[in-house]
């Protein structure tokens, strides 16, 4: 299949978080597959820095297209480079994109992000034209791009180049929509407000929603599991939507993400010491006892350089300090948790009042908790690979990497049983032998401490623990079933325009 994956960010161009992932892998994977895979995003202040130190990606210039937004034509440069078999466009505008974030909410530079996204997805539409490149389908991601469809179902419907394309929107974490101002829909050059700005369309309590624009537009729908493609059409879960998923739970699907198993493998791993798989796993336990040394956390023993208590757990934690993260039930029961013969390491950035809260408890706990704050790729994978455990206590959770990660590396999950944390991750039965990780449902700080607890009864059971590591390691949350199911979802969504248009696709 010919497909266009349009995103705002993608691994290693531009990330901020899990969705960079998704599109850096997944385009990768559908390639070796035999499809003709093309990736479309803006070029960032992150993505030249990206650029310069890889010289030996050499990006070719196209051309310049004219972007009507307000009416006025806005000029950008599609440019063009070969990334690992895959062809990326970069659409290049420096006043919209040449800035030291992406799409921040903190600071008021960032005022113009429905400018900045609705240009970027007409660039997307227009540069096609520019490429003469049809595809089959355009995969949408997040807001961001959800006005592409739009675009495609009203300016461009009767224009046979456009009209056969197929669309579909994943939706990587309903929380962020893209919500603005109704004076906005005037950045919709060409279209009739009156058609767009109705409660069946995108309009939303008075604003417009540019997330809600996709959803209904585009062809099919999914998100990034199948436990929340169904959390997400109940009012707890839908932050508004919800109603307008249910309409659409038809077309409405779940595919799991994957890893990418090459970044992530504790086999050739280059940011970890020493190297490791489940038929040798002392060596996670000397990643361990280097890792805790180096943060100075009590090891339990009188010779720490070379010794570990083999009874103290090494529990971690990295991901954004967010309240989607769970981090209030944690902060409930850090004391009681702290109380226990374990050790802590986290790794984050995010919310101040998470960042206070840590730094004290930090203080307080000098020996068994380090905490780490900012992004730190390197540090990440030495969490992963010397931890024995690793918490997610999210309160909810679209999909989840880091739990994926952790059973790659051998660290056992604990969980909350909500959306992606609750397709992946099961409760170890010892009888039985089943199961990969702990979980709890109930959204506080005593279950969440209980399910710590189990945890660290097992691990006191080496046999049992061992059984659950390697339940674990020997699942397969690769890409490569997760992009057979994309390519599945996209047959459907060219079945779903051929249907809705009449249109024969040869
Ligand atoms: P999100 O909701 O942030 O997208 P995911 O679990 O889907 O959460 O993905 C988060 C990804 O970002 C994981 O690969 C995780 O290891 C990584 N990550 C999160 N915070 C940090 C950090 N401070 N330093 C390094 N990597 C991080």
């Amino acid at each position: 299949m010919k497909i266009l994956v349009a995103t705002s960010e993608a691994v290693p161009f531009a990330k901020t978080g899990g969705l960079a992932d998704v599109t850096g892998a997944l385009p990768l994977v559908l390639s070796e597959k035999g499809h003709d895979v093309r990736l479309v995003l803006p070029e960032y202040t992150m993505t030249k820095k990206w650029l310069d130190s890889n010289p030996q990606f050499a990006v070719q210039r196209i051309n310049g297209i004219d972007v009507p937004i307000k009416g006025i034509p806005i000029k950008c440069i599609v440019q063009e480079l070969k990334h690992k078999n895959i062809t990326v466009y970069l659409i290049k505008n420096d006043d919209y994109f040449l800035r030291d974030e992406l799409y921040s909410t903190k600071s008021g530079d960032y005022e113009d992000n429905a400018e900045r996204f609705i240009f970027f997805s007409r660039a997307v539409l227009k540069m096609l034209r520019l490429k003469d490149w049809s595809p089959d389908v355009i995969h949408l991601n997040d807001w961001q791009t959800s006005p592409i469809p739009l675009f495609l179902k009203t300016v461009y419907k009767d224009d046979p180049f456009y009209s056969s394309i197929a669309t579909i929107l994943t939706v990587h974490n309903l929380g962020y929509q893209g919500v603005f101002n109704s004076s906005e829909l005037e950045l919709f050059s060409g279209v009739n407000p009156a058609e767009i700005f109705t409660m069946d369309r995108i309009e939303f309590y008075g604003k417009i929603n540019l997330l809600k624009s996709g959803i209904v537009y585009a062809d099919i729908v999914n998100t990034v599991s199948p436990k929340y493609a169904q959390e997400i059409q109940i009012p707890e879960c839908g932050y508004g939507l919800d109603g307008v998923l249910r309409q659409r739970s038809h077309e409405l699907y779940g595919i799991i993400n994957g890893i990418d198993y090459d970044t992530w493998n504790p086999s050739t791993d280059r940011e970890i010491l020493h190297h490791y798989n489940l038929e040798c796993l002392e060596n996670k336990r000397l990643n361990k006892l280097n890792l805790m040394n180096y943060f100075q956390l009590e090891t339990g023993t009188k010779s720490p350089k070379i010794e570990l208590d083999e009874k103290i757990p090494l529990i971690g934690l990295v991901g954004r300090l967010a309240a989607q993260k769970g981090l209030d039930i944690l902060a409930e029961v850090f004391e009681s948790l702290l109380s226990m013969d374990i050790r802590l390491i986290l790794l984050g950035s995010g919310e101040e009042k998470y960042h206070r809260l840590l730094q004290k408890i930090a203080r307080k706990y000098r020996d068994k908790i380090s905490v780490n704050f900012g992004y730190n790729e390197e540090l990440a994978h030495r969490i992963y690979a010397s931890s024995d455990m690793f918490l997610m206590p999210s309160h909810y959770e679209p999909c989840g990497l880091g739990q994926l990660i952790s059973l790659r590396y051998g660290t056992v999950p604990i969980v909350r049983e909500t959306g992606g944390l609750a397709d992946t991750i099961e409760e170890f039965d010892p009888l039985s032998g089943i199961g990969n990780g702990f979980t709890f449902t109930e959204y506080s700080g005593k279950a969440l401490l209980q399910a710590i607890k189990r945890a660290c009864y097992i691990y006191q059971h080496k046999t049992d623990w061992q059984r659950c590591i390697s339940n674990g390691m020997n699942q397969d949350y690769s890409w490569s079933n997760s992009a057979i199911e994309y390519v599945k979802l996209y047959r459907r969504a060219v079945a779903s325009k051929v249907r809705s248009s009449g249109i024969q696709k040869l």
